[in-house]
């Protein structure tokens, strides 16, 4: 079923040339373990080379106009638009996921890119009223924004080529080059944009992938002087390794979540189910905006756990290439296992299980628990999988409280027909996005979007990303003989 033909090899790619190194590996299919593809690995030399072409793209980056800039954009979004189909055929080999969820996540990524390039026009500093303070008589200033040169990229497994062009395109319209070190389990898509974007004409240099030893490498580029910023998106211990060890580098982090859904009794209770089962099952889980505790007021729970676990009932799960199948397998068999036993630890500590079970390899079924209890890890912390945890309140600011007793702090939504109710819950819900009468799943790409507390720090959203890639300058002068 699978559309792989024959094993494609995949070299690194930097100063606008493929490498094909000593090391090679392969990557499976993680629903099957079928090959699908070799790719090189390359070590801390390899690294040393791709920063110093950076370098080397970084000023040919910064040398164009923000037209140039642009245009390079448009060019790389139409020769994807063009290929979308291929884009998501190379994502679901290296995640697994449904076919259909890679297609989606493809036309994500070209408005991403479409976002990028619109940007990069926009780019502009602000004039300052200087004489707004006393000792600025007869000054006059403006702002305009620098790139900062050479950006390190970090990215996860899960979304790994939107992840990725959430940070390469901001980079690129700032006019920044990237040295990117994708996931070593999914750094196909990586692979694959750095062929289109030769056709694309970009300079060289200015988009670099290096794949191997994940932490060896992502710890090199975190610590080599000549790299300006690092954007990471992944879990927290890494996000904080990194934090720590990027000195006065900028750091961009986006890392976990466990995130909540609130449905008030005056809720549309079919909407709400409709998208819980989106937001808690889609990609199996595996997105750091998953939906992974629910909060139905105890009026509705009822009613809303018997439509839930019937809509979630009739998921189907199979084979990625299988057009009908909306669940396939996590990223690893050991992902699926560290997950089933934190189903099974919630269940021995008093939950009940309403749908799900038992895993089969890499997949484990959509799987709703109710009445999970709050120490259990599947209430604290982030499970990554596709589990749901349904627990009943009685009172709104309750339901506030629990939602934000968790160290993560990245989007939260509620559902409800009272709009003075859903925005006294926006105010007081401690993440970077509330959703009214929408789950946190959802993300359109040009909209700001990142975390608090545990979940991370700076925004994503091509126009947001951009001012953290680039440098602020002030210009002051003196006007005329005052
Ligand atoms: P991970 O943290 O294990 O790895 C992420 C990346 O960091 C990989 O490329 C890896 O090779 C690299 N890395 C590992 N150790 C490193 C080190 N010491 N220094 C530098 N780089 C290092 O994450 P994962 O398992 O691939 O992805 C899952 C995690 O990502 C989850 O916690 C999820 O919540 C998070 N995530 C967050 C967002 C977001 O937008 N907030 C989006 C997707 C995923």
């Amino acid at each position: 079923m699978s559309r792989v033909q024959a094993m494609e090899r995949y070299p690194l790619f930097f100063g606008g040339e493929f490498h094909e190194t000593p090391q090679r590996s392969t990557i499976f299919l993680p629903f099957d373990g079928s090959p699908v593809a070799q790719i090189f690995a390359g070590d801390a030399a390899t690294m040393d080379h791709a920063i110093a072409c950076a370098v080397e793209g970084a000023k040919l980056m910064a040398a164009l106009t923000n037209a140039e800039r642009s245009e390079m954009l448009f060019r790389l979004h139409a020769l994807m638009t063009a290929e979308t189909e291929d884009f998501a055929q190379v994502i679901t080999n290296e995640t697994g996921k449904p076919i259909k969820e890679s297609r989606g996540e493809a036309e994500r990524t070209l408005q991403t890119l479409l976002s990028s390039a619109i940007e990069a026009r926009n780019l502009h500093g602000e004039v300052v009223p200087m004489e707004a303070a006393p000792s600025a008589r007869g000054k006059m200033a403006m702002t305009v924004r620098e790139p900062l040169g050479v950006i390190g990229a970090i990215t996860p497994f899960n979304v790994p080529l939107n992840t990725a062009m959430h940070k390469i395109g901001p980079a690129l319209a700032g006019g920044n080059a990237v040295v990117h070190k994708p996931s070593e389990e999914t750094p196909l898509s990586a692979l694959r944009l750095a062929q289109t974007m030769v056709r694309a004409g970009l300079p060289k240099g200015a988009y670099n992938v290096v794949c191997g030893d994940g932490p060896k490498l992502g710890q090199q580029l975190v610590a080599d002087p000549r790299v300006a910023m690092i954007t990471f998106t992944g879990s927290v211990p890494v996000g904080k390794a990194i934090r720590a060890a990027a000195g006065l580098k900028r750091v961009t982090l986006e890392l976990g979540g466990n995130c909540a859904v609130i449905i008030e009794p005056d809720a549309d209770i079919d909407l709400a189910v409709a998208r819980c089962v989106v937001g808690s099952f889609s990609h199996s889980g595996q997105l750091c905006i998953s939906v992974q505790r629910i909060y139905a007021h105890a009026a509705i729970a009822h009613a809303f756990i018997d439509k839930f676990t019937a809509a979630t009932l009739k998921l189907r799960g199979g084979h990625p290439y299988d057009e009908l199948s909306d669940y396939s397998s996590l990223i690893t068999e050991k992902a699926a296992m560290r997950v089933d036993s934190w189903i099974e630890e919630a269940i021995a500590q008093g939950a009940r299980r309403l749908t799900g079970g038992p895993r089969k390899g890499a997949t484990i079924p959509p799987t709703i628990l109710e009445n999970v209890p709050l120490t259990s890890k599947l209430a604290c912390q982030e499970v990554f999988g596709p589990v749901v945890a349904v627990n009943r309140y009685t009172d709104l600011q309750e339901a506030i409280r629990l939602t934000n007793d968790t160290p993560f702090g990245l989007q939260a939504g509620i559902f409800t027909r009272d709009m003075m109710r859903a925005f006294d819950a926006a105010h007081k819900l401690k993440v970077g996005g509330v959703m009214i009468n929408e789950v946190p799943t959802f993300r359109a790409d040009h909209m700001p979007y990142g975390g608090v507390k545990e979940s991370g720090q700076g925004r994503e959203g091509p126009r947001y990303a951009i001012e953290e890639m680039t440098e602020l300058k002030l210009i002051c002068w003196k006007t005329g003989l005052i």
